[in-house]
């Protein structure tokens, strides 16, 4: 079994460094299944805003929604992430359905009320700009909110978290639903970004390019980029980012392999 594991590792690790070398984004069609970074960490997007991340022998679960059915075929989560209330970020029903004995869970406290109590032993609550440590990781709750008049509704400044995870010096950024904040713009040392983008819920792919521009993470994964009007131009997203700079990786998963959800 284990040899049979390690099979498909390695093909998925000689997939995912062969697409690494496209220059362009088909957006119609499935990019990659899963990263590997050179972190030892792994990324597997599950759809829009859920994902597993895999870093060094911890498994961290961010946004899980959409049914326990999703996750069946990973590891169980040590660490789960929740950034918001709403139903793309916080189900109930998949949090129950998962194996969680173990788990520790990182909310904000709008989020933590909407979690059975059964679960209060294991939340750690974050407002904006805790901190807590979990499995050697340092997690940061950071802002997200709307800037634009017109969708200050969505996402009211101090309910959600975006976060900051660290180890090892290392720093993974995952925005949350926001727009292109002062605090984002002010983030330092970060080697992966999951920045945001659709509409009207959080920015452009022109807001989510210049701040990705501005604190200039080493690799972006644009992810959570479903609007009322279907999939943002993510392709425009990775083209503003590489004619300003070469610094910046820009990978593309498909955060949306089933197009009916
Ligand atoms: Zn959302």
């Amino acid at each position: 079994m284990k040899t049979y594991v390690t099979y498909l590792l390695l093909i998925a690790i000689a997939l995912c460094s062969c697409k690494q070398k496209e220059t362009s984004i088909v957006i119609s069609q499935p990019v990659k299944e899963k990263s590997t970074t050179p972190l030892g960490f792994e990324v597997t997007p599950i759809s829009h805003a859920s994902m597993i991340l895999h870093w060094d022998d911890t498994v961290i679960y961010v946004d899980p929604v959409g049914g326990a059915q999703k996750f069946s075929s990973y590891p169980k989560p040590d660490l789960i992430l929740i950034t918001d209330i709403h139903g793309d970020h916080l189900d109930v029903a998949t949090l129950e359905g998962l194996e969680t004995e173990q788990a520790k869970i990182i909310t904000p406290q709008a989020v933590a009320d909407k979690i059975p109590v059964n679960f209060t032993p294991q939340i750690d609550v974050l407002n904006n700009g805790d901190t807590k440590e979990r499995f050697g990781f340092t997690v940061e709750a950071i802002p997200m909110y709307n800037l634009r008049q017109e969708a200050l509704k969505f996402h009211t400044k101090g309910r959600g978290n975006g976060y900051v995870i660290e180890k090892d010096r290392k720093r993974i950024y995952i925005s949350g639903d926001t727009e292109d904040i002062p605090e984002m713009r002010a983030l330092t040392d970060i080697d992966i970004a999951f920045v945001c983008m659709n509409l009207p819920y959080t920015m452009t792919e022109i807001s989510a390019a210049n701040a990705v521009l501005e604190f200039n993470p080493k690799q972006v994964y644009p992810y959570h980029y479903r609007g009322t009007n279907g999939l943002s131009d993510v392709a425009k997203f990775k083209e503003i980012i590489t004619q300003a700079t070469t610094t910046i990786d820009v990978v593309q998963l498909d955060w949306y392999p089933n197009r009916k959800e």
